[in-house]
């Protein structure tokens, strides 16, 4: 993989010409796409490692010994490679290649959960969670009548380190939440909870579900100390399709598969099944061969970036954002003012406008924003606010995109007086 340049800064201006969509004009207008939270773009280096899978060397892999399926299983392979060094994983063996974030999450629902947790027993999410990490626990519990518990937040998502000890008890068998907020932009310190949780009850089970994080923070998941990391490719340049599962190897070795049939086995007979070594039994069937190796080539595209400064970049942004918006009035923003402790994500609403109208009006100017309860109901109905409207930043935003969306919510304030 080519190596990290940890001395370049982001350079929005050049990185913009790197993504075709910049390209494109709608209306004559320029997009401003400040939807990366819901999916990010792609670059180019994305899309033509995709075409070059289906262009020179189209095939199944892992089955045959011809040279283009050959090829096929190394570029898929090596793509686990990058995806394990990118996130400090200590074996390929350890990344399971998924659809999403969704089903590397419930994957859990059908491979650990059954097997190590009963009736009365506790599962702990946070609020401030999306649905793909606070419904299957939730359905989990209302099944198995488990005690489904949950890590309230204050009203900028700042969760207590110290309510843990409420929270964590023998009988908690799943500790979960997200190192990154998807609404109100949270970072909470994943390594000191993880710490906390485990210090608590060593046997509970630590999953993060890292969405959000991986693909704009440097992530050391055994850093991290978690038992389970989950996250998607879509949000980090790649294609729809392809998610990442990682687990310790040992985890991964004792959980049964959840899905069945070629490929996950080694053997098959009248009566009996071996399985497959871990990663290959948790990928049943054909995988989504271009995805993945789409996800390698968005890997070495972030890495030659350097994490640490897609980190700072968005600090920067977020901050510029903060600071603009506030001056807007009857605009009011959530989550923490601190960018320290902020990803690139800014939920707001405008007094007496409902967020469907700004987005309305800010689609005119082609301004990408996304509206609604953003997957995280549980939230919204804690903070009692009903839907929001959400601008995200990632490494191709700069301040001319915070200063159209800004203009943009001017002229939505002057349509609605
Ligand atoms: N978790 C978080 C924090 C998210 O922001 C999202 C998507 O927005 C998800 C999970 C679900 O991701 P996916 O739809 O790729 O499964």
């Amino acid at each position: 993989m080519q190596k990290h340049n940890k001395d370049a800064m982001i350079d929005v201006s050049k990185i913009k010409q790197d993504f075709p969509l910049f390209k494109r004009k709608i209306n004559g207008k320029r997009i401003v796409y400040l939807d990366s939270t819901a999916s990010s773009l792609k670059p180019k280096k994305v899309i033509d490692a995709v075409n070059g899978y289906y262009k020179r060397y189209t095939a199944n892999v892992f089955r045959s010994i011809y040279k283009t399926s050959e090829e096929a299983t190394a570029k898929y392979e090596q793509a686990r490679e990058y995806v394990a060094d990118f996130i400090h994983a200590k074996n390929t063996s350890e990344i399971v290649f998924t659809r999403n974030t969704d089903e590397s999450l419930s994957l859990l629902v059908y491979s650990w959960l059954p097997y190590h947790v009963r009736q009365g027993d506790v599962l702990v999410t946070s609020i401030l969670e999306h649905h793909a990490n606070f419904v299957p626990w939730q359905q989990y519990a209302l099944k198995n009548k488990c005690d489904f518990r949950i890590w309230n937040a204050d009203r900028n998502g700042i969760l207590s380190l110290e309510a843990i000890e409420k929270l964590v008890s023998k009988r908690t068998k799943l500790f979960t939440f997200t190192a990154a907020s998807n609404v109100l932009g949270t970072l909470p310190p994943v390594k000191k909870i993880i710490e906390k949780v485990k210090e608590m009850n060593p046997l509970c089970l630590t999953v993060v579900d890292a969405a959000q994080a991986v693909p704009h923070l440097p992530v050391d998941v055994e850093n991290w100390g978690a038992d389970v990391v989950a996250f998607s490719g879509h949000k980090m340049m790649a294609p729809s399709g392809i998610g990442v599962l990682w687990a310790k190897e040992q985890l991964l070795e004792e959980m049964p598969p959840f899905l069945f049939g070629g490929d996950m086995i080694k053997e098959v007979h009248e009566k009996t099944t071996v399985f497959n070594d871990i990663p290959h039994k948790f990928e049943a069937g054909t995988p989504f061969i271009e995805g993945a190796i789409g996800l390698g080539a968005a890997v070495e595209y972030l890495s030659a970036l350097g994490m640490r400064h897609v980190r700072e970049h968005e600090k920067k942004i977020v901050s510029y954002a903060l600071d603009q918006l506030t001056k807007i009035p009857g605009l009011t923003m959530y989550g923490p003012a601190d960018p320290d402790i902020r990803g690139g994500v800014v939920a707001f609403q405008m007094k007496g406008i409902h967020p469907h109208d700004i987005a309305q009006v800010l689609d005119e100017d082609n301004i990408c924003i996304r509206v609604g309860y953003h997957c995280a109901m549980p939230l919204h109905e804690y903070l009692a606010i009903g839907p929001t409207c959400r601008a995200s930043f990632y490494v191709y935003n700069d301040t001319k995109d915070v200063d159209a969306l800004a203009e943009g919510l001017k002229k939505v304030k002057k349509m609605f007086e």
